[in-house]
């Protein structure tokens, strides 16, 4: 479904993105890695991918709570592959600590990473993407993009704004063959989530599957973790040509937390 096209995938060494980059290679696209890890690891999934998927792979560590890396990481999808048609916004950091506790360099770098890292991307790709009259941007927010948890300031702030950012794009876009749309995920049992898990469980003084149960999941009507293979495939169709009057919206896949 993918065939000839590239995408860049933030935050794919783990998760929920690599979840995606996994599905994206899997249709036939050439991706490019982003994210943080052991580089020998890393190297063993990137290589592992272009052989499992017969596409093309390639990494690249930038950072991205910096422009500069951002825009670097923008140049090396163009310099490989000619060309970036779709951008997966998904890199992410959460931090929990009651509002006036809350570290002032931890909520600089939650709305970096989560929210500005995404306008530097769109803003390096989309002339590219005017120019050939296709692109595809998608942004993995989260159901705290559509509602709000106590002690996670800086997340939710971060997650609504990308919302706003993707519609916006999605108005001023719409007329050039690219889309903006966004994921948002109730909880998936990702690295991310796992430490929460721990750290929630020695604040709250209650045992892990308490935290589960009674905290995690007691808003979504499912009570089980989303899967990340659930949210690949939602990414892959809103990549593809058959999503093409799919612009603008936030959907949510959060296993019936936010239609309370
Ligand atoms: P994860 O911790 O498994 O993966 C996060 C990825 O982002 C990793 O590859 C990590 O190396 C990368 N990353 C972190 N900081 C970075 C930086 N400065 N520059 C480049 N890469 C960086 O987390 P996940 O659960 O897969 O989360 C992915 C996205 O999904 C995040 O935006 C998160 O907010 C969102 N989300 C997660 C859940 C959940 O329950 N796991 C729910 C809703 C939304």
């Amino acid at each position: 479904m993918l065939k000839h096209k590239s995408a860049i995938i933030t935050g794919s060494t783990s998760g929920i993105g690599l979840g995606i980059a996994r599905a994206f290679a899997a249709q036939g696209a050439d991706i490019v890695l982003n994210g943080f890890g052991n580089a020998a690891e890393i190297e063993a999934l990137r290589a592992g991918l272009e052989r499992e998927f017969g596409v093309k792979v390639r990494y690249s560590g930038a950072d991205m709570s910096q422009p500069e890396q951002v825009r670097a990481l923008a140049e090396l999808a163009r310099a490989e592959f000619g060309q970036v048609d779709i951008v997966v916004n998904n890199a992410g950091i959460q931090h929990v600590a009651p509002i006036e506790d809350f570290d002032d360099a931890k909520w600089n770098a939650v709305l970096a990473i989560n929210l500005s890292s995404a306008f530097h991307l769109i803003k390096a790709v989309v002339p590219g993407m005017k120019a050939r009259r296709f692109g595809r941007i998608i942004n993995v927010a989260s159901a705290h993009g559509l509602t709000a948890s106590p002690f996670k300031s800086a997340y939710v702030a971060a997650k609504h704004g990308l919302i706003g950012l993707s519609k916006t794009v999605a108005v001023e876009l719409a007329e050039h063959g690219i889309t903006s749309n966004t994921i948002c995920p109730g909880y998936v049992k990702t690295p991310l989530v796992e430490k929460q898990i721990a750290d929630q469980a020695k604040a709250h003084g209650i045992s892990p599957e308490q935290v589960v149960r009674e905290v995690m999941l007691s808003h979504q009507a499912r009570k089980e973790f989303i899967q990340v293979e659930e949210l690949a495939a939602l990414a892959v169709f809103l990549a593809s040509d058959a999503a093409a009057s799919m612009t603008g919206t936030a959907l949510a896949m959060d296993g019936g937390w936010t239609l309370h």
